[in-house]
Protein backbone atom coordinates (compact mmCIF):
# COMPACT_ATOMS: atom_id res chain seq x y z
CA UNK A 1 0.00 0.00 0.00
CA UNK A 2 2.63 2.17 0.41
CA UNK A 3 3.76 4.60 -2.31
CA UNK A 4 6.37 6.76 -1.36
CA UNK A 5 6.86 8.49 -5.07
CA UNK A 6 2.95 9.11 -4.60
CA UNK A 7 3.89 10.48 -0.79
CA UNK A 8 6.56 12.66 -1.72
CA UNK A 9 5.01 14.28 -4.36
CA UNK A 10 1.86 15.86 -2.46
CA UNK A 11 4.43 16.36 0.26
CA UNK A 12 5.85 19.00 -2.25
CA UNK A 13 2.84 20.25 -3.34
CA UNK A 14 1.39 20.85 0.37
CA UNK A 15 2.48 24.04 2.87
CA UNK A 16 3.62 21.60 4.99
CA UNK A 17 7.47 20.64 5.34
CA UNK A 18 8.45 16.53 4.10
CA UNK A 19 10.26 14.80 6.57
CA UNK A 20 12.99 12.23 5.45
CA UNK A 21 12.14 8.94 8.04
CA UNK A 22 9.39 7.04 8.65
CA UNK A 23 9.82 7.02 12.23
CA UNK A 24 8.09 8.84 14.28
CA UNK A 25 10.10 11.88 15.13
CA UNK A 26 8.99 12.18 18.88
CA UNK A 27 6.45 14.03 19.82
CA UNK A 28 6.13 17.37 17.94
CA UNK A 29 4.72 20.66 20.05
CA UNK A 30 3.98 23.84 19.56
CA UNK A 31 0.91 24.98 17.59
CA UNK A 32 -2.16 22.94 18.97
CA UNK A 33 -4.43 22.25 15.90
CA UNK A 34 -6.74 20.53 18.07
CA UNK A 35 -7.65 21.60 21.48
CA UNK A 36 -10.42 20.01 24.00
CA UNK A 37 -11.38 21.00 27.00
CA UNK A 38 -13.83 19.81 29.17
CA UNK A 39 -15.51 17.84 26.43
CA UNK A 40 -19.18 16.50 27.40
CA UNK A 41 -21.88 14.30 25.86
CA UNK A 42 -25.15 12.53 27.17
CA UNK A 43 -26.93 10.42 25.34
CA UNK A 44 -30.64 10.07 25.41
CA UNK A 45 -29.98 7.58 28.52
CA UNK A 46 -25.81 7.82 28.58
CA UNK A 47 -23.13 9.83 29.48
CA UNK A 48 -20.75 8.84 26.59
CA UNK A 49 -18.08 11.42 27.50
CA UNK A 50 -17.72 12.89 31.31
CA UNK A 51 -15.13 16.19 30.71
CA UNK A 52 -12.07 15.27 27.82
CA UNK A 53 -9.06 17.71 27.62
CA UNK A 54 -6.81 16.97 25.53
CA UNK A 55 -4.68 18.90 22.95
CA UNK A 56 -2.79 17.45 19.95
CA UNK A 57 0.14 19.87 18.02
CA UNK A 58 0.30 20.15 14.44
CA UNK A 59 2.54 17.80 12.58
CA UNK A 60 1.28 15.40 15.25
CA UNK A 61 -0.08 11.72 15.14
CA UNK A 62 -2.05 11.68 18.34
CA UNK A 63 -4.02 7.92 19.05
CA UNK A 64 -7.58 7.44 21.11
CA UNK A 65 -7.58 3.77 22.63
CA UNK A 66 -9.82 2.45 24.39
CA UNK A 67 -12.48 -0.67 24.84
CA UNK A 68 -15.49 -0.78 23.17
CA UNK A 69 -17.83 1.96 23.80
CA UNK A 70 -15.14 4.29 25.44
CA UNK A 71 -16.28 7.23 24.08
CA UNK A 72 -13.68 7.29 21.01
CA UNK A 73 -16.23 7.12 17.92
CA UNK A 74 -18.61 9.83 19.69
CA UNK A 75 -15.00 12.24 20.48
CA UNK A 76 -14.23 11.88 16.97
CA UNK A 77 -17.34 12.31 15.29
CA UNK A 78 -17.51 15.98 18.09
CA UNK A 79 -14.16 16.81 16.24
CA UNK A 80 -14.73 16.03 12.49
CA UNK A 81 -18.14 18.51 13.43
CA UNK A 82 -20.56 15.55 12.40
CA UNK A 83 -22.47 15.67 16.31
CA UNK A 84 -22.73 18.21 18.44
CA UNK A 85 -21.29 18.24 21.79
CA UNK A 86 -23.58 18.73 25.24
CA UNK A 87 -20.67 20.63 27.05
CA UNK A 88 -16.83 21.57 26.38
CA UNK A 89 -15.46 23.41 24.12
CA UNK A 90 -13.53 22.25 21.36
CA UNK A 91 -11.59 24.28 18.13
CA UNK A 92 -9.90 22.34 15.56
CA UNK A 93 -7.99 23.98 13.08
CA UNK A 94 -8.57 27.35 14.94
CA UNK A 95 -12.79 26.90 14.91
CA UNK A 96 -15.51 25.18 16.33
CA UNK A 97 -16.80 22.05 14.28
CA UNK A 98 -19.90 22.30 14.81
CA UNK A 99 -20.17 25.79 13.73
CA UNK A 100 -17.23 25.73 11.34
CA UNK A 101 -17.40 26.92 7.11
CA UNK A 102 -17.32 24.54 4.06
CA UNK A 103 -13.61 25.86 3.50
CA UNK A 104 -13.03 24.41 7.33
CA UNK A 105 -14.32 20.88 6.08
CA UNK A 106 -12.12 21.30 3.04
CA UNK A 107 -9.06 20.99 5.18
CA UNK A 108 -10.22 17.56 7.06
CA UNK A 109 -10.18 14.31 5.85
CA UNK A 110 -12.50 11.52 7.61
CA UNK A 111 -11.97 7.88 7.24
CA UNK A 112 -14.88 6.71 9.36
CA UNK A 113 -15.24 3.07 9.98
CA UNK A 114 -18.14 1.93 7.51
CA UNK A 115 -18.60 4.33 4.51
CA UNK A 116 -20.38 3.78 1.17
CA UNK A 117 -19.02 4.71 -1.79
CA UNK A 118 -20.99 4.99 -4.95
CA UNK A 119 -21.85 1.19 -5.79
CA UNK A 120 -21.91 1.88 -9.11
CA UNK A 121 -18.51 3.52 -9.67
CA UNK A 122 -15.31 2.09 -10.60
CA UNK A 123 -12.88 2.82 -7.75
CA UNK A 124 -11.26 5.37 -10.34
CA UNK A 125 -14.10 7.39 -10.94
CA UNK A 126 -15.09 7.03 -7.41
CA UNK A 127 -11.81 8.99 -6.80
CA UNK A 128 -12.47 11.75 -9.42
CA UNK A 129 -15.73 12.23 -8.54
CA UNK A 130 -14.94 12.98 -4.71
CA UNK A 131 -11.54 15.02 -5.86
CA UNK A 132 -13.99 17.45 -7.90
CA UNK A 133 -15.19 18.88 -4.25
CA UNK A 134 -12.07 19.87 -3.93
CA UNK A 135 -9.90 22.88 -5.68
CA UNK A 136 -6.48 21.19 -5.58
CA UNK A 137 -7.20 17.53 -4.76
CA UNK A 138 -4.93 14.52 -4.99
CA UNK A 139 -4.92 12.96 -8.62
CA UNK A 140 -6.62 9.92 -8.40
CA UNK A 141 -3.29 8.35 -10.10
CA UNK A 142 -1.53 9.23 -7.36
CA UNK A 143 -3.92 7.87 -4.83
CA UNK A 144 -4.54 4.77 -5.93
CA UNK A 145 -0.60 4.04 -6.10
CA UNK A 146 -0.42 5.55 -2.25
CA UNK A 147 -3.33 3.15 -1.47
CA UNK A 148 -2.19 0.10 -3.08
CA UNK A 149 -5.19 0.05 -5.17
CA UNK A 150 -4.11 0.43 -8.95
CA UNK A 151 -5.21 -3.52 -9.58
CA UNK A 152 -8.69 -2.57 -8.50
CA UNK A 153 -9.07 0.90 -10.55
CA UNK A 154 -11.67 -0.48 -12.71
CA UNK A 155 -13.36 -2.54 -9.89
CA UNK A 156 -16.76 -1.20 -8.26
CA UNK A 157 -16.75 -0.89 -4.93
CA UNK A 158 -19.14 -3.46 -4.53
CA UNK A 159 -16.38 -6.08 -6.27
CA UNK A 160 -13.86 -4.80 -3.64
CA UNK A 161 -12.61 -7.29 -0.62
CA UNK A 162 -12.86 -5.82 3.17
CA UNK A 163 -9.34 -4.82 3.40
CA UNK A 164 -9.46 -2.93 -0.40
CA UNK A 165 -12.67 -1.25 0.44
CA UNK A 166 -10.60 0.14 3.62
CA UNK A 167 -7.77 0.76 1.29
CA UNK A 168 -10.73 3.56 -1.06
CA UNK A 169 -11.83 4.55 2.42
CA UNK A 170 -8.11 6.12 3.04
CA UNK A 171 -7.64 7.54 -0.47
CA UNK A 172 -11.37 9.12 -0.61
CA UNK A 173 -10.08 10.72 2.54
CA UNK A 174 -6.83 11.98 1.36
CA UNK A 175 -8.83 13.33 -1.72
CA UNK A 176 -8.53 16.69 -0.69
CA UNK A 177 -4.90 17.10 0.86
CA UNK A 178 -6.19 17.38 4.39
CA UNK A 179 -4.37 19.39 7.01
CA UNK A 180 -6.29 17.18 9.74
CA UNK A 181 -6.80 13.69 8.96
CA UNK A 182 -9.49 11.42 11.32
CA UNK A 183 -8.40 7.99 10.81
CA UNK A 184 -10.81 5.55 12.76
CA UNK A 185 -9.64 2.00 12.91
CA UNK A 186 -8.23 2.36 9.89
CA UNK A 187 -6.20 -0.85 9.26
CA UNK A 188 -9.66 -3.16 10.57
CA UNK A 189 -9.84 -6.17 7.88
CA UNK A 190 -6.18 -5.44 6.56
CA UNK A 191 -4.16 -8.91 6.57
CA UNK A 192 -0.70 -8.60 8.37
CA UNK A 193 1.07 -7.54 4.96
CA UNK A 194 -1.15 -5.10 4.01
CA UNK A 195 -1.75 -4.08 8.17
CA UNK A 196 2.48 -3.36 7.61
CA UNK A 197 1.81 -1.11 4.17
CA UNK A 198 -0.32 1.03 5.74
CA UNK A 199 1.22 1.94 8.61
CA UNK A 200 4.13 3.15 6.00
CA UNK A 201 2.02 4.92 4.26
CA UNK A 202 0.32 6.59 7.37
CA UNK A 203 3.76 7.27 8.83
CA UNK A 204 5.06 8.64 5.54
CA UNK A 205 1.79 11.30 5.74
CA UNK A 206 2.85 12.15 8.81
CA UNK A 207 5.94 13.42 7.49
CA UNK A 208 4.51 15.59 5.15
CA UNK A 209 3.77 17.77 8.34
CA UNK A 210 -0.41 16.03 8.16
CA UNK A 211 -1.85 15.93 12.17
CA UNK A 212 -3.29 12.94 12.29
CA UNK A 213 -5.63 11.26 14.89
CA UNK A 214 -6.41 7.43 15.16
CA UNK A 215 -8.77 5.27 17.03
CA UNK A 216 -7.56 1.84 16.58
CA UNK A 217 -7.86 -1.40 19.11
CA UNK A 218 -4.26 -2.79 17.66
CA UNK A 219 -1.76 -1.21 20.51
CA UNK A 220 0.93 -2.58 18.51
CA UNK A 221 -0.24 -0.29 15.27
CA UNK A 222 -0.47 2.97 18.24
CA UNK A 223 3.08 2.14 19.75
CA UNK A 224 4.60 2.20 15.96
CA UNK A 225 3.22 5.00 14.70
CA UNK A 226 1.77 7.77 17.66
CA UNK A 227 3.78 10.32 18.99
CA UNK A 228 1.06 10.32 21.73
CA UNK A 229 -1.65 8.44 22.63
CA UNK A 230 -4.83 8.87 24.90
CA UNK A 231 -6.84 6.19 26.99
CA UNK A 232 -10.23 6.46 27.44
CA UNK A 233 -12.45 4.34 29.66
CA UNK A 234 -16.26 5.05 30.26
CA UNK A 235 -15.70 8.48 28.69
CA UNK A 236 -12.92 9.62 31.10
CA UNK A 237 -9.44 9.94 30.05
CA UNK A 238 -7.20 7.72 32.37
CA UNK A 239 -4.01 9.15 30.71
CA UNK A 240 -1.72 10.67 28.39
CA UNK A 241 1.54 10.78 26.50
CA UNK A 242 4.04 9.16 24.21
CA UNK A 243 3.70 5.44 24.29
CA UNK A 244 7.42 4.98 26.07
CA UNK A 245 6.22 7.14 29.07
CA UNK A 246 2.75 5.24 29.32
CA UNK A 247 4.59 2.16 29.32
CA UNK A 248 7.31 3.19 31.72
CA UNK A 249 4.89 4.59 34.24
CA UNK A 250 2.32 1.70 33.73
CA UNK A 251 4.47 -1.77 33.24
CA UNK A 252 8.02 -2.96 34.22
CA UNK A 253 10.21 -5.82 32.49
CA UNK A 254 9.91 -9.29 33.51
CA UNK A 255 11.75 -12.43 33.61
CA UNK A 256 10.17 -15.49 32.54
CA UNK A 257 11.08 -19.47 32.10
CA UNK A 258 9.49 -22.60 32.79
CA UNK A 259 9.99 -24.11 36.56
CA UNK A 260 12.74 -26.80 36.73
CA UNK A 261 10.90 -30.41 36.78
CA UNK A 262 10.49 -31.09 40.74
CA UNK A 263 10.85 -28.31 42.30
CA UNK A 264 8.23 -25.14 43.63
CA UNK A 265 8.91 -21.33 43.76
CA UNK A 266 9.68 -21.58 47.09
CA UNK A 267 12.80 -23.41 45.97
CA UNK A 268 14.27 -20.42 43.89
CA UNK A 269 16.96 -18.22 45.38
CA UNK A 270 16.15 -15.00 46.95
CA UNK A 271 14.75 -11.96 45.81
CA UNK A 272 13.46 -14.02 43.30
CA UNK A 273 11.38 -16.15 45.43
CA UNK A 274 9.57 -12.95 47.02
CA UNK A 275 9.14 -11.29 43.75
CA UNK A 276 7.59 -14.33 41.84
CA UNK A 277 4.35 -13.02 40.11
CA UNK A 278 1.47 -14.11 37.92
CA UNK A 279 -0.88 -16.91 38.00
CA UNK A 280 0.55 -20.06 39.85
CA UNK A 281 2.02 -22.55 37.37
CA UNK A 282 5.01 -23.74 35.63
CA UNK A 283 5.41 -20.70 34.36
CA UNK A 284 7.60 -18.47 36.24
CA UNK A 285 7.42 -14.27 36.05
CA UNK A 286 9.55 -12.17 37.58
CA UNK A 287 8.92 -8.34 37.56
CA UNK A 288 12.17 -6.92 37.19
CA UNK A 289 13.07 -3.13 36.59
CA UNK A 290 16.36 -3.82 35.78
CA UNK A 291 16.92 -7.32 34.29
CA UNK A 292 20.24 -7.88 34.33
CA UNK A 293 20.76 -8.20 38.33
CA UNK A 294 18.13 -10.69 38.92
CA UNK A 295 19.54 -12.85 35.73
CA UNK A 296 22.96 -13.02 37.15
CA UNK A 297 21.22 -14.42 40.28
CA UNK A 298 19.00 -16.98 38.68
CA UNK A 299 22.07 -18.27 36.50
CA UNK A 300 24.34 -18.68 39.40
CA UNK A 301 21.73 -20.76 41.06
CA UNK A 302 20.54 -22.87 37.82
CA UNK A 303 24.45 -23.40 37.53
CA UNK A 304 25.22 -24.29 41.15
CA UNK A 305 22.24 -27.02 41.44
CA UNK A 306 22.83 -28.32 37.70
CA UNK A 307 18.89 -26.88 37.12
CA UNK A 308 17.79 -25.70 33.02
CA UNK A 309 16.39 -22.50 32.91
CA UNK A 310 14.29 -23.47 29.84
CA UNK A 311 12.15 -20.89 27.96
CA UNK A 312 14.39 -18.37 29.55
CA UNK A 313 12.91 -15.19 28.07
CA UNK A 314 13.58 -11.16 29.36
CA UNK A 315 10.01 -9.59 28.36
CA UNK A 316 9.79 -5.82 27.64
CA UNK A 317 6.77 -4.70 28.76
CA UNK A 318 4.69 -3.22 25.65
CA UNK A 319 1.69 -0.53 25.12
CA UNK A 320 -0.75 -3.27 25.27
CA UNK A 321 0.78 -4.49 28.83
CA UNK A 322 0.21 -0.72 29.92
CA UNK A 323 -3.14 -0.54 28.35
CA UNK A 324 -4.75 -3.95 30.03
CA UNK A 325 -3.86 -2.65 33.27
CA UNK A 326 -5.09 1.10 32.83
CA UNK A 327 -8.41 -0.25 31.53
CA UNK A 328 -8.36 -3.43 33.82
CA UNK A 329 -8.74 -5.06 31.03
CA UNK A 330 -7.34 -9.07 30.94
CA UNK A 331 -4.80 -10.33 28.60
CA UNK A 332 -6.67 -13.40 26.97
CA UNK A 333 -3.44 -15.56 26.90
CA UNK A 334 -2.95 -14.95 30.75
CA UNK A 335 -6.54 -15.13 32.18
CA UNK A 336 -7.26 -17.68 34.59
P1 LIG B 1 -15.90 1.12 19.74
O1 LIG B 1 -14.48 0.83 20.12
O2 LIG B 1 -16.78 -0.07 19.97
O3 LIG B 1 -16.06 1.72 18.38
P2 LIG B 1 -16.16 3.72 21.05
O4 LIG B 1 -15.10 3.92 22.07
O5 LIG B 1 -15.95 4.35 19.72
O6 LIG B 1 -16.46 2.17 20.86
P3 LIG B 1 -18.64 5.19 21.14
O7 LIG B 1 -19.16 4.64 19.85
O8 LIG B 1 -18.20 6.59 21.16
O9 LIG B 1 -17.51 4.23 21.73
O10 LIG B 1 -19.79 5.00 22.23
C1 LIG B 1 -19.68 5.52 23.56
C2 LIG B 1 -20.97 5.24 24.31
O11 LIG B 1 -22.02 6.04 23.76
C3 LIG B 1 -21.45 3.80 24.20
O12 LIG B 1 -22.00 3.44 25.44
C4 LIG B 1 -22.50 3.84 23.13
O13 LIG B 1 -23.49 2.86 23.39
C5 LIG B 1 -23.09 5.22 23.30
N1 LIG B 1 -23.55 5.77 22.03
C6 LIG B 1 -22.82 5.96 20.90
N2 LIG B 1 -23.56 6.51 19.93
C7 LIG B 1 -24.81 6.66 20.44
C8 LIG B 1 -26.03 7.18 19.92
N3 LIG B 1 -26.12 7.66 18.68
N4 LIG B 1 -27.11 7.19 20.76
C9 LIG B 1 -27.03 6.74 22.02
N5 LIG B 1 -25.89 6.23 22.57
C10 LIG B 1 -24.79 6.19 21.79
Amino acid sequence: MAAPAAIRSVAGMTEHPAGSSLAPAGPPQGEAAISVSDLRMHYAEREALTGLSFEVFRGELFALLGPNGAGKTTTVEILEGYRCRTGGQVSVLGADPWLASRSWRARIGVMLQETGPEPDLSVAECLGLYGGYYSHPWPAGDLLELTGLDAQAGLRATQLSGGQRRKLDLALALTGRPQVLFLDEPTTGFDPAARRDAWDTIAALKNTGTTIVLTTHYMEEAERLADRVAVITAGALVSQGPPGSLIARQATPAITFTLPAGLTTEDLPEPARRTVSGPPGRTVTLPAPSPLPMLRILADWADQAGHDLRDLEVRRPTLEDAYLQLTGETDPETAP
